[in-house]
């Protein structure tokens, strides 16, 4: 048997959500935003500078270029602090999460840059996460426990961050965050799936105006093309990367109570 925590039925094990309300059973607890700051306040809270390392370190974490639309709307990301940032998560069979220290003296963690140390030396205990919430589909096997939403870890469990953090902390990304997004051929790719169709650019860093530019790039080729988007795109990658510093230090002044 499970509770439900939307609504408080008893539920059977057998089903995945509930029979009352249709919630998805959520297995993991979240934390009040009092016991949330009872937690953070024992964690050194990150400078301005690891803040700083953090927005350059996600936006070059992955080939957001590709993996993100280029255009609004973006995708969200969710900043927190993490008592476990900078662990490696294991996933159990069972589905419970373990967390090991990432060490140089661990064979298999030897050839990574991102020890447990250089992470928090680098970034504290800044965490991000990629969405808003979990992504429920009934009956869908999530291999990383962690695409379930944003988790923090603490005592080797795991809990949802509150409501309140979520919010504070949540900014939508585009894979212009991504220095491979100022390429001719991505949008050349663009203008011929006719994936700029009723899109728009921020009209803060050029609207209409930039769009065309960037397609018309897109058209020429080589490096003097791709010198040139680079120039054109800097300043929506500017603009992002001071939304993602924004929406953490919000969270951060929400987290230790500033
Ligand atoms: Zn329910």
């Amino acid at each position: 048997m499970w509770t439900c925590r939307k609504c408080g039925e008893e539920v059977e094990d057998q089903f995945d959500s509930c029979w009352s309300c249709l919630a998805a059973h959520d297995p993991f607890s979240s934390r009040s935003l009092a016991q949330y700051r009872d937690v953070v306040k024992n964690l050194a809270r990150p400078s301005n500078e690891q803040v700083e390392s953090f927005v350059q370190h996600i936006a070059e974490a992955h080939s957001w270029y590709k993996h993100l639309p280029l255009l609004p709307p973006g995708v969200p990301f969710t900043f927190f602090v993490d008592p476990s940032a900078g662990l490696a998560r294991i996933l159990s069979a069972d589905g419970s999460v373990q967390y090991e220290e990432r060490s140089e003296n661990d064979e298999k963690y030897r050839s990574l840059w991102m020890t447990t140390e250089r992470y928090r030396s680098q970034f504290g205990y800044l965490a991000g996460y990629r969405g808003p919430t979990a992504p429920a589909s009934a009956g869908t096997q999530h291999a990383d426990a962690f695409a379930k939403g944003p988790l923090f870890g603490l005592d080797g469990n795991s809990f949802r961050i509150p409501v309140e953090i979520a919010e504070a902390g949540v900014v939508e990304l585009t894979g212009i965050i991504h220095p491979l997004a100022a390429r001719a051929w991505i949008w050349r790719e663009m203008a011929r799936k006719q994936l700029v169709r009723s899109r728009s650019w921020p009209p803060e860093t050029g609207g209409e105006e930039t769009l065309q530019a960037a397609l018309l790039l897109g058209q020429q080729d080589g490096p003097d093309a791709d010198e040139k988007l680079a120039a054109l795109l800097l300043p929506e990658k500017r603009r992002l990367e001071r939304t993602m510093s924004e929406a953490i230090h919000r969270m951060l002044d929400l987290a230790y109570g500033n």
